[in-house]
């Protein structure tokens, strides 16, 4: 009896849903480019763990290059959307509707096996949808045998043939991927606009094209002394096989994702960064760039000890920075970046994209469902970044996230970053949510919680979710348990609503020889309140009220300047007041919040002065 009553509190705590477990992928793929036709084929094992609680009975593969073609959901989107990308929509046109079958993109799937046997599989659009032999049990592994084919598009959106730069090859997104089923379920996103979520896994590519072409992307290539181009060991000859191919052998150990791309003419520098990776760039053998890119190479080593210090060690021993794809755009150990820039917006693209490394690829969070997470965190360490890198000794470094956020608020056009990033209603409102106010998730949290445990806040994030699939409330008990404070009401109100902050000082008045202070709350949102106080004689004190619900005050933010710590301030309690142990007429000016951190809709009722 007791050990029947063992058994089934076991197997009730292995279904239980709260325990995190990821899927594990890994990938041998050998692929033949023409680079005349821009068509290719190849063949694809995928070794599948099933680390999940469940039976899987279907499993899904992206097919990204289907959505470059006309009556594509892209495409239907691209037509629908009131503010659509001008990369994809030009002279009042849908470059994809436009597109000849010849320069379409598409990916097919010849045949596919599980463990030997034949599988039924559908394409609907950018999705194979494989019904299994038989199902993978919880634990279990299964490997896939494919053969497939594609045709790379003219290029649209990030990838593709002949970028407006002239790059011949931006291969991301180019193969049949694993969609993720993680603890929140399948993730079989259909390629509509944006973004991606993957399995983590190994990747063994061998990518055989015409031998003119210089390759780079995710992934060590274990066969240089073949290949020259650069990557062969310094003063070292290369012992090319005959043939006008050559086979390029990469391996890219734990990443979710395989970029590369290629071109006759690039240039291939290399720079080792002290106690770090090798960094590669790839880029046009154009004049008109060739002093931005060799001054960028630098700048990257400063970046990846920037970010190096600030978040956590870069775990891999190669990042390459790419001239491809249409603006920027981050992958696993690289990016693709246009090239043709003035230095400051080079380096801005490159930091950028280089932080994605750890927010988005390191950190894995699904950028389709929190898109804030992926570009806002970038927006706010890349701003930091460029503030040393660059020394442009901002005060407020994400001053434009700030600007950016309530432009959207005043517009009236604002969803919650909960929204899909697909489905938002513009470009626009899905823009500043994920970027601006993504980043002022972090900036104003350090003037919750304060600077030194945001900053701490990160590097423990990074710690404790280094190669996983971090969610929201991730970062919130990774900030809760680093400043001991309750921040449940921050990531409700400020992720899942369009609620706003606007605190206002209400009434400075005389009281006999004192003065008080009445502040009100007009917004919905809560925030602990830091108020500064200027007196004629010249000198200054802080107040601060904390907020009831978060149980805890943060350090003196300002500590040359005395602070008192006032009452908690209920958040139901529309107005507070505190007193000033000086007559009114000594009192030059009241503010609230002088650090602009905290993202008060409303700014003119934040300062009081004196009518002169
Ligand atoms: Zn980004």
């Amino acid at each position: 009896m007791i050990v029947a009553i063992l058994g089934l509190t076991t197997t009730l705590e292995a279904q239980s849903n709260h325990t995190y477990w990821q899927q594990h992928v890994d990938y041998t793929m050998e692929v033949a480019m023409d680079v005349k036709n821009y068509q290719y084929s190849g063949t694809q094992k995928l070794v599948y763990t099933n680390n999940s609680p469940d039976e899987i009975d279907r499993v899904f593969y992206h097919l990204f290059f289907n959505a470059f073609q006309p009556g594509s959901e892209m495409d239907m989107r691209l037509q629908s959307i009131k503010d659509p990308d001008g990369r994809m929509f030009v002279d009042g046109k849908s470059r994809i509707a436009g597109l000849t079958p010849d320069k379409i993109g598409y990916l097919r799937v010849t045949d596919l096996t599980q463990d030997g046997e034949k599988v039924s599989f559908t394409e609907e659009g950018t999705i194979l949808v494989v019904n299994l032999a038989k199902p993978i049990p919880a634990g279990g592994k299964t490997t896939f045998d494919m053969t497939f084919n594609g045709q790379v598009p003219e290029q649209v959106r990030r990838a593709g043939r002949n970028s407006s730069e002239g790059v011949a090859l931006s291969m991301s997104q180019w193969y049949p991927k694993m969609a993720e089923y993680d603890f929140e379920g399948w993730h079989a996103y259909p390629y509509i606009g944006r973004e991606f979520h993957g399995v983590w896994g190994d990747f063994d590519v061998k990518l055989t094209i015409d031998k003119k072409y210089v390759v780079g992307g995710s992934g060590y290539l274990q066969n240089p002394q073949e290949i020259g181009h650069g990557y062969e060991a310094p003063g070292t000859k290369v012992k090319r096989p005959r043939g006008k191919t050559l086979t390029w052998h990469f391996k890219a150990p734990m990443v979710h994702d395989f970029m590369w791309a290629a071109d006759p003419d690039y240039i291939h520098d290399t720079l080792q960064v002290e106690d770090g990776p090798l960094l590669h760039f790839l880029y046009k053998d154009d004049k008109e760039i060739l002093e931005n890119w060799k001054k960028l190479q630098p700048k990257t080593a400063e970046a990846m000890k920037f970010f190096n210090n600030n978040i956590g060690k870069y775990p891999y021993d190669q990042y390459s920075v790419i001239q491809g794809g249409d603006g920027g755009m981050e992958y696993a150990m690289s990016t693709l970046i246009t090239g043709g820039r003035s230095f400051g917006s080079l380096v801005g693209v490159m930091v950028h994209e280089l932080a994605h490394s750890w927010f988005q690829h390191i950190l894995a969070t699904n950028e389709s469902k929190h898109e804030w997470m992926d570009e806002g965190f970038t927006s706010f360490i890349s701003s930091l970044c460029m503030n040393q890198i660059m020394d442009q000794n901002k005060q407020n470094p994400f001053e434009n996230s700030y600007k950016g956020y309530y432009n959207l608020v005043a517009s009236g056009k604002e969803q919650p970053q909960t929204t899909h990033s697909d489905r938002y209603d513009l470009n626009f409102a899905y823009g500043v949510a994920a970027y601006s106010k993504g980043a002022i998730f972090l900036s104003q949290l350090g003037y919750v919680i304060g600077q030194d445990k945001l900053m701490e806040t990160l590097r423990k994030y990074y710690e404790d979710f280094k190669f996983k699939h971090p969610t929201p409330n991730d970062i919130k008990r990774t900030a809760e348990k680093v400043s001991g404070m309750h921040l449940d009401w921050y990531l409700t109100d400020w992720t899942q609503t369009t609620n706003t902050i606007d605190y206002g000082i209400k009434e400075v008045a005389a009281k006999g020889e004192k003065t008080v202070v009445t502040l009100e709350r007009i917004g919905a949102m809560p925030m602990p309140i830091d108020i500064l106080v200027l007196y004629n004689d010249g000198t200054q004190e802080t107040f601060y009220a904390p907020l009831r619900m978060m149980y805890g005050e943060k350090e003196n933010p300002y500590p040359t300047l005395k602070r008192t710590v006032l009452n908690d301030w209920p958040w139901a309690q529309p107005e507070y007041d505190f007193v000033l142990e000086t007559p009114l007429d000594n009192i030059k000016a009241v503010v609230i919040d002088p650090s602009q951190l905290m993202a008060d809709v409303n700014e003119e009722n934040n300062v009081y002065q004196p009518q002169e």
